[in-house]
């Protein structure tokens, strides 16, 4: 792979953070399903290349090329099928229409998708909503609820400023953008002294202790704890008033106000830093360990002809099939949700069934991505009348 070579911190710039990881040749797309096996396995991909700020806490990857990101129509990362990823959802705009109190104001969100969630808070909030999102489905309805929720095709900056935006919600957005930085300047411009905001990342210290290896993936350019997030809103003007991990601990939540100084404040207790730089250096290790283990243990159970499935083909499902089993030993691969039903993975190339599909040739593993998803899995699994050893990658 190509060596990337950081000059500076982009969160900070202090010199020369240092490269603590490296993977390459992986999918850039790693939601992206394709109509068919070769197409699958010929799809774009891209190096990792972690870099750890021990100034700031900034993880980011050097390697990224976003010219190689082009998200389009294949893109289907809902998780609104999982009734536990549900009930997290409404807990999380209940709790947020309990702090701002947005009853009769405007709400936007950032990276609003298909505006499930813009939608929800409009009916807990009693507000308006503005979805903001270039993505969004071309053929899908502009306006929701007779005009409360609409939907714009275009980034939210400081042309949006007349808008007078009372709170802007942006969940599992700036792990994308390539200047994190930069955007979150530009929307500071577009808000008012009042307004708030409150932004969602994955916690890159769930990431690197559990560790959740499997959520380092191409399209994330950078990782935050929730120190390390309150820097950098802090560094861009905003004084920071709450932080909070939410998801069992996989995600970070920030509510911030623009601060009248560019350079704002912390009002919150989050100072991790040498938690995370104790995090980083485990990591590497831990992440060559475990690859080890599941090369060893699938190629065993394909010796020995047991069938090994994967449940789940989100980031985390479609990161394991290529990290973990670049020989393709497993062979079912099953989703819940019916728009990922006889498409194939990127890079590997499995063709996505549904669950009940397990029925016909009885797995002797159930591979699961995600613990909180276990019980739920389970539970169908004894429904069908399937009794297979079931695992957390
Ligand atoms: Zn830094």
């Amino acid at each position: 792979m190509t060596q990337h070579v950081a000059t500076r911190c982009n969160a900070c710039g202090t010199a020369a953070p240092r490269t603590f990881f490296e993977v390459p040749d992986i999918p850039v797309l790693v939601c992206a399903l394709w109509p068919d096996a070769d197409s699958a396995r010929a799809c774009p991909k891209g190096d990792l290349q972690l870099t750890y700020c021990a100034n700031c806490g900034a993880i980011e990857n050097q390697a990224f090329d976003a010219e190689r990101v082009v998200y389009t129509d294949q893109y289907e990362n809902s998780l609104h099928f999982s009734e536990f990823f549900q009930g997290y959802v409404r807990d999380l705009a209940q709790g947020i229409v309990a702090r701002f109190s947005p009853s009769g104001g405007t709400v936007v969100e950032i990276g609003s998708g298909d505006g499930q969630f813009l939608e929800l808070m409009t009916e807990l909030g009693d507000c308006r909503g503005v979805g903001f999102d270039p993505s969004y489905d071309r053929d899908a309805p502009d306006e929701l609820d007779g005009g409360r929720v609409r939907f714009v095709r275009e980034y939210f900056d400081e042309s949006q400023k007349a808008l007078g935006a009372d709170l802007v919600v942006c969940r599992q957005v700036l792990e994308h953008v390539p200047d994190p930085g930069a955007m979150l300047r530009s929307v500071r411009a577009a808000l008012t002294p009042e307004s708030a905001v409150v932004f969602e990342v994955p916690n890159a210290l769930y990431t690197l202790e559990a560790p959740s290896l499997w959520d380092v993936i191409y399209e994330h350019v950078t990782y935050w704890s929730a120190g390390s997030l309150a820097r950098l809103f802090a560094a861009c003007g905003y004084d920071v008033t709450g932080s909070e991990t939410t998801y069992a601990d996989q995600f970070v939540a920030i509510d911030a106000r623009p601060s009248a100084s560019d350079q704002g404040s912390i009002g919150v207790a989050v100072d991790d830093l040498a938690h995370l730089t104790g995090a980083v250096e485990l990591f590497s290790a831990a992440w060559r360990e475990t690859i080890a283990g599941w090369h060893e243990e699938l190629a065993a159970r394909a010796a020995r002809g047991e069938r090994v499935a994967l449940w789940g083909t989100g980031a985390r499902g479609v990161n394991f099939l290529n990290i973990a089993d670049p020989t393709g030993s497993i062979a079912q691969v099953v989703d819940i949700n019916p728009r990922k039903h006889g498409k194939h993975v990127p890079g590997t190339g499995q063709q996505v069934a549904r669950p009940e599909d397990l029925k016909a040739n009885p797995p002797d593993l159930v591979v699961v991505m995600n613990p909180n998803y276990l019980d739920e899995i389970q539970t169908s699994l004894n429904d069908m009348g399937l009794h297979p050893e079931v695992r957390c990658a």
